[in-house]
């Protein structure tokens, strides 16, 4: 396991375990979808925010350049669609746009809203359009606080295993029968993406940007041969998300005309 994950898995871990204290059902600003978080937005962004050196330690930065600008510039124009468009979510985030030295195409946002970029990602792109939209997705699961649902989820599916074997207090095991809604399966994984993907292309249109990027940029990714971007790895079925993206292009270029016009953009 690299060792950024397990420091986010540690730091996880101790914040579920004072979460388990008022396990929280939130509901997702933007989707309405309702999710257990057993911690609390502050803690979210803690973890993020160790984490986050920890990683660029290890993969290495871009301190300044056009590149960097050229981030900042798509991220804070991000930042700010989101401030008005998911002003809730958006109140619990620190945002940070890092250009990773690194030549795989990737990009990823921690719990709280540190994010990185790579240099592959940003030599693959065609223009700021399309990296509007893989900035939206990765800032949308920091928004919908996907990370943290995942680990509450694997956190309480640890404990219902232990509960089975009877080793822990019936006070805690009904607090978290009833927070859990035991038998519940919960398919995630997909969801998420889904809303990630649906999220991420109204914050790209809120920003004045292309929404129609995101449909050329995956059917991109879904013809790219050989191994295929690193993205892809964790971001399946490019071909399917391409055009259940494009049904929602009316809504996105509505979402966009409504929007107010970005004074920084050229
Ligand atoms: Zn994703």
């Amino acid at each position: 396991m690299p060792r950024h994950r397990f420091a986010i898995l540690s730091i996880a871990a101790s914040g579920v375990l004072v979460g388990l204290a008022m396990p929280g059902c939130r509901t997702v600003e933007g989707s309405g979808r309702q999710q257990l978080v057993l911690m609390s937005v502050d803690q979210e962004r803690r973890m993020g925010a160790e984490a986050y050196p920890e990683i660029l330690a290890e993969q290495g930065v871009i301190a300044t350049g056009p590149q960097v600008d050229r981030v900042r510039r798509v991220g804070a124009d991000l930042a700010a669609a989101a401030s008005r468009r998911f002003p809730q979510s958006s109140a619990g985030m620190d945002w940070a746009f890092t250009v990773v030295d690194e030549p795989t195409v990737n990009a990823w946002a921690l719990p709280g809203g540190k994010c990185g970029v790579n240099l592959g990602l940003l030599e693959f792109v065609e223009n700021d359009d399309e990296l509007a939209v893989v900035i939206g997705h990765e800032i949308a699961h920091a928004l919908a606080s996907h990370g943290a649902e995942r680990l509450s989820r694997d956190a309480v599916a640890g404990i219902l295993a232990e509960l089975a074997l009877g080793e822990i207090d019936p006070g805690l095991r009904f607090a978290i029968e009833q927070a859990y809604g035991v038998g519940v399966s919960l398919p995630f994984s997909r969801d998420h993406e889904r809303e990630a993907d649906r999220l991420g292309l109204f914050l790209a249109a809120e920003a004045g940007y292309d929404p129609r990027a995101a449909v050329s940029l995956w059917r991109r990714m879904a013809a790219d041969g050989g191994q295929g971007p690193e993205w892809l790895s964790t971001h399946p079925d490019p071909g399917g998300r391409a055009d259940e993206l494009e049904r929602l292009i009316p809504e996105a270029e509505a979402i966009r005309r409504a929007a107010p016009a970005p004074a920084d953009r050229p």
